[in-house]
């Protein structure tokens, strides 16, 4: 169909563009200047900004104050070694399309893009909205999405329904959606235990003995109930360091660090005071701790967004999404609270931080076609009409764990 092919390669040249600028995380390149030169195009309102060196976006259409928000990065990851091609280039290669970013997520973004025009170019207009991309998404993420929120504080009250077009998919494009994601905790002990003369000590008066106890009893503890939608909440160590003062003494200090990926069933005290609780059962003593949470868990329950992309999905690719809470936290941590809907869906997720980043013409075009019909839906009933017309218990609303 000529339409379709004129869409796809309004679709690459849009990605060939962005891949281009080196926007290694923070993007401080011109990445959304050209973004926001085709919103205006289509009509938005768009504030640009940098925030501490790292470049930020908000644009709106329609109502200055949109109950419907796409989320975005346009920063990426260093490219690294090991790349067949210039990372910086978009290559074709048989049927995939291969660059950084394409998939994380540069490619998500020119698909939303390239569906806004198509509906655009059909209708003269689009659906009420706003548009948010940061450049450190990658990074610290200090001074991008939270730099945005304080900047239209005023206008938090309005979003209900946030759209994030992440790499969310395991093998095609709308095989998986994430409707939430778990929390992530650090902790760290400095642990203290009487060291002994080796040919002395018993096999219980050993620090390291001990703990080995602690961590074996940690692989197979249930740390809550368990949560709807969510994979249990699981415990990674990731350093010990014991030393000895001389090889036949027993270590008498430890340093561990773990951290736990947490459903809303847990939260940082509970899951703290359980690992004291097991290192103190095994008589250690515990000198010092170090607790920091770098993101609580958020979750939407089944809603109108969730419905909407659901029929999306199922127009283009015939099939339903599977829902997933799994894999690392993302900016929508930052979005989440009561009442908020939101959702990730993206191209796959494979190849994303790695050598020869690349997704499938086909994932990319069923994504641009997956927004256009979610954008075709909007310009009928917005998300809020769809959420009154539904039952009261079947409204989205923000479960905080
Ligand atoms: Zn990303």
């Amino acid at each position: 169909m000529e339409h379709g092919i004129a869409q796809k390669s309004y679709l690459l040249a849009l990605l060939e563009k962005w891949v281009a600028f080196e926007s290694v995380t923070p993007d401080q390149t011109a990445c959304q200047q050209d973004i926001a030169d085709n919103l205006r195009s289509m009509g938005f309102c768009v504030d640009l900004w940098q925030d501490n060196g790292v470049n930020n976006l908000w644009a709106t259409l329609g109502s200055n104050n949109p109950d419907f928000v796409f989320v975005g990065h346009t920063d990426v990851v260093p490219a690294g070694q090991g790349w067949q091609t210039s990372p910086f280039k978009v290559s074709y290669l048989d049927n995939r399309v291969m660059g950084r970013g394409v998939a994380d997520m540069k490619g998500g973004i020119a698909a939303f893009m390239a569906a806004m025009r198509l509906v655009y170019d059909d209708q003269q207009k689009l659906p009420s909205m706003g548009i948010m991309l940061t450049g450190d998404e990658e990074g610290p993420a200090t001074y991008g999405t939270v730099s945005i929120i304080k900047a239209i504080a005023d206008k938090m009250q309005s979003i209900k329904y946030v759209l994030i077009a992440e790499p969310t998919a395991e093998e095609k494009t709308g095989d998986t959606i994430k409707v939430g994601r778990r929390g992530s905790l650090h902790l760290g002990f400095n642990i203290h235990y009487p060291g002994k003369h080796i040919a002395y000590a018993q096999y219980e008066d050993n620090l390291l003995h001990r703990l080995s106890k602690v961590l074996s009893a940690c692989e197979n503890k249930k740390w809550d109930q368990g949560y709807p939608e969510f994979p249990e909440t699981g415990m990674q160590v990731y350093e010990l360091n014991a030393t000895s003062i001389a090889e036949n003494v027993t270590a008498s200090e430890a340093k561990l660090r773990l951290n736990f990926r947490f459903n809303p069933a847990s939260n940082p005290d509970s899951l703290l005071a359980q690992m004291i609780e097991m290192i103190e059962a095994e008589h250690l003593n515990i000198v010092d701790t170090n607790v920091s949470c770098s993101g609580m868990p958020f979750y939407s329950p089944q809603g109108p967004l969730r419905q909407c992309l659901q029929s999306a999905i199922c127009q283009v690719t015939g099939k339903k999404a599977n829902i997933s809470t799994g894999g690392g936290t993302s900016d929508g941590r930052f979005l989440a609270s009561e009442g908020v809907e939101i959702i990730e869906l993206g191209l796959p997720r494979r190849s994303i931080h790695q050598a020869n980043e690349s997704v499938s013409m086909t994932d990319l075009v069923e994504l641009m076609q997956i927004f256009e019909s979610v954008l075709r839906s909007l310009m009928d009933v917005s998300l809020s009409e769809l959420a009154a017309q539904s039952q009261p218990n079947q409204q989205a609303g923000m479960h905080h764990g």
